[in-house]
């Protein structure tokens, strides 16, 4: 499981919390929903939105672009809802400059090993994207250290239970 299995266990145990819904120039997989899993436009919508300055924070991942709406965020934030951005690394760096106060977490896979193994198992990308894929995690793993915290995605269960505490303990403290 990825991130976003994590995520999804956590929402689970904290429904109070509202996962914000990304843009992307990603085609969807089957079974993803426009609005749902993402707002999936083309590269013209998304450069729109970026002159427009509609994004929290974008990047380049794989070959596609993503990112976080401001309309996602900013007005559940100042009503104090707590909410979700599951994002990679260089969004997590834009995001720590605009909002200080967010609580960045990095999800580690257990081994670029165990990475590659789900890629392939979940079998939506061809060899070169899994490649791409593996390339850029590894990459991300170097930055770790710049996240408030780390957990390692090994045991489901474990995880979560990890990312609640360290969740509830934010939310308690803001
Ligand atoms: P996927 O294509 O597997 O859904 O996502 C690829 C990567 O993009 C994942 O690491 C995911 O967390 C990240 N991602 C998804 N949405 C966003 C976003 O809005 N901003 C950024 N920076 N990364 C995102």
């Amino acid at each position: 499981m990825g991130k976003g299995t994590v995520i999804a266990a956590l929402r689970e145990r904290m429904p109070e919390l509202e996962l914000s819904v990304s843009a992307t120039t990603r085609p969807p997989r089957s079974g993803e929903r426009d609005g749902v899993d993402y707002h999936f436009i083309d590269d013209d919508e998304f450069d729109r939105r970026v002159r427009a300055d509609d994004f929290l924070e974008h990047a380049t991942y794989a070959g596609h672009r993503y990112g976080t709406l401001r309309s996602e965020v900013e007005r559940r934030v100042a009503a104090g809802a707590p909410v979700v951005l599951e994002i990679e690394v260089q969004g997590a760096r834009q995001v720590h400059r605009e909002m200080p106060e967010a609580l960045l977490v990095f999800v580690a896979p257990p081994s670029l090993e165990s990475l590659r193994e789900r890629l392939k198992a979940r079998g939506t990308d061809d060899p070169a994207q899994v490649r791409d894929r593996l390339g850029t995690a590894a990459r991300e793993l170097e930055a770790q250290h710049e996240f408030d915290r780390r957990i390692v995605n090994d045991r489901l269960e474990d995880a979560v239970a990890k990312l609640e505490a360290a969740v509830r303990e934010v939310l308690r403290t803001q």
